[in-house]
C-alpha cells in the first residue's frame, strides 16, 4: 500500500511506521523533561517522536484517511 508521508517536527515519516497517538500531552514530573506538553508519536521499531497539538491532529487526521483508503495530494498541513 502506497502510504504517504506526514512532517512532525522536523522530520517526514511515513504513516505506515505510526503504532499509536498519544490522546492527552506527556507528563512525567521531571524537572528536566523536554516534552512536557507534548503528544507522544510512537514508531514501530522501539522510537517515539514528539508532537504538538496541532501536529498530533493532522497525525490522526491523515492516519484516519490513509486507512479509509481515501488519497490525500494535499501538500502538507494548513499552518505550513
Ligand atoms: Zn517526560
Amino acid at each position: 500500500m502506497n502510504s504517504p508521508l506526514i512532517k512532525i517536527d522536523d522530520k517526514h515519516l511515513p504513516l505506515y511506521r505510526i503504532v499509536w497517538v498519544s490522546d492527552v500531552p506527556h507528563f512525567c514530573g521531571e524537572d528536566d523533561c523536554l516534552h512536557e506538553g507534548e503528544y507522544e508519536v510512537r514508531l514501530d521499531v522501539d522510537e517515539s517522536v514528539w508532537a504538538n497539538r496541532v501536529e498530533r491532529d493532522y497525525v490522526i487526521e491523515s492516519l484516519n484517511q490513509w486507512y479509509s483508503g481515501e488519497s490525500s495530494d494535499e501538500a502538507g498541513p494548513d499552518w505550513v
